[in-house]
């Protein structure tokens, strides 16, 4: 018997079990009712994942539930936001339970982690799969962390390990081949990101400008100059590689992966230098690594530059949709 759009709802998206008290209706109404803290902005973002552009059809559901929810909470770590609520548009070529049931498992375990309900959406039939999440966060006035205030003298850092999701997309491409013991470390990368919460909220107040790596560190960090009107000198020797990505490729490959593949979600971000003590006390109790790999200039451009102090060339920058 073919199951209906309302039983799906029932059983599988309306059965997480946080219920926050600023919910004062979640799914089931034409609406959801919710109760944001007064005085503090409503964070809001939204992120698509379409079938065969950014997951093979066959990728783990659970997975793809993860991922779903972790690029939006992503945006909103590099905003430094609370997360609070999240709505989800579904577009799905077949009611299959067993998928939409390990979706739900993947979604609602990572949503449970960072205390976000899902509150409402929409689930419609489609040729292929699409899945919308638009997430809800809050920040007090004046500490978001936005992309337009870094200034020169600005040390730039990064989170984590750039490089590895684009090493696992290119390896399921059959591009190049990751070593055996990294290959579930890599697809892990790729599939299951971590969103740096944590460390957005730790950056309020000492971070000058802040933007998640979704399409490549260099076309990022490139959006925060544009929009703080600055140039940055980056060292990419400093760049921190992961030994699965230092052991699967050359030195100038592994660099230029870190530099420019994307679906990394890890935090790209400036501090002043009188704030550099704090954040250095700040990144002991991170679960992730933090590293310097640059400074901001007041001479526009992004410059890579190798020890040697020559230049490091880049061919692409990262990702771009419709380039
Ligand atoms: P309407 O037709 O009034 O838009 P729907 O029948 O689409 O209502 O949805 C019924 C309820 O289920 C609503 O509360 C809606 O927010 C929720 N809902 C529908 N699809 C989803 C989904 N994919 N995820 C979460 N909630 C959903
Ligand atoms: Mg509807």
């Amino acid at each position: 018997m073919p199951v209906s759009e309302f039983s799906l709802i029932d059983r599988y998206l309306a059965t997480q079990g946080l219920s926050r008290s600023d919910v004062a209706l979640g799914i089931g109404d034409d609406c959801a009712l919710l109760l944001p803290p007064t005085g503090q902005h409503l964070v809001v973002t939204m992120d698509t994942l379409v079938a065969d552009v950014h997951f093979f059809a066959a990728t783990d559901p659970a997975g793809l539930g993860h991922k779903a929810l972790a690029v939006n909470l992503s945006d909103l770590a590099a905003m430094g936001a609370t997360p609070a609520w999240a709505t989800l548009a579904l577009t799905l070529p077949a009611a299959d339970e067993n998928w939409l049931g390990r979706f739900c498992r993947g979604l609602f375990a990572l949503a449970d982690r960072h205390g976000v309900q899902l509150v409402g959406g929409d689930t419609t039939h489609g040729p292929t799969t699409v899945i919308t999440i638009q997430a809800h966060g809050f920040i007090p006035p004046g500490l978001a962390l936005r992309r337009d205030g870094a200034k020169p003298g600005d040390g730039i850092y990064v989170t984590g390990t750039p490089g590895d999701a684009g090493l696992a997309l290119a390896a399921a491409c059959g591009k190049t081949t990751v070593v055996a013991e990294y290959r579930d470390y890599i697809r892990r990368r790729l599939e299951w990101p971590e969103p740096r919460i944590a460390q957005g909220l730790a950056l309020r107040g000492i971070a000058s400008a802040a933007i998640d790596i979704s399409d490549g560190l260099a076309q990022d960090l490139g959006h925060i100059l544009e929009r703080s009107r600055v140039g940055a000198r980056l060292e990419v020797e400093r760049l921190p590689l992961s030994p699965a990505l230092a052991a699967s490729l050359d030195r100038d490959a592994a660099l230029m992966f870190a530099l420019a593949s994307g679906d990394d979600y890890e935090l790209c971000f400036t501090v002043p230098p009188e704030r550099t003590v704090q954040l250095e006390a700040l990144v002991t109790d991170w679960d992730c690594c933090c590293t310097r790999i640059g400074v901001i200039t007041a001479e526009p451009g992004l410059r890579l530059i190798r020890a040697d102090g020559s230049d490091f060339r880049l061919e692409r920058l990262g990702y771009d949709h419709f380039g």
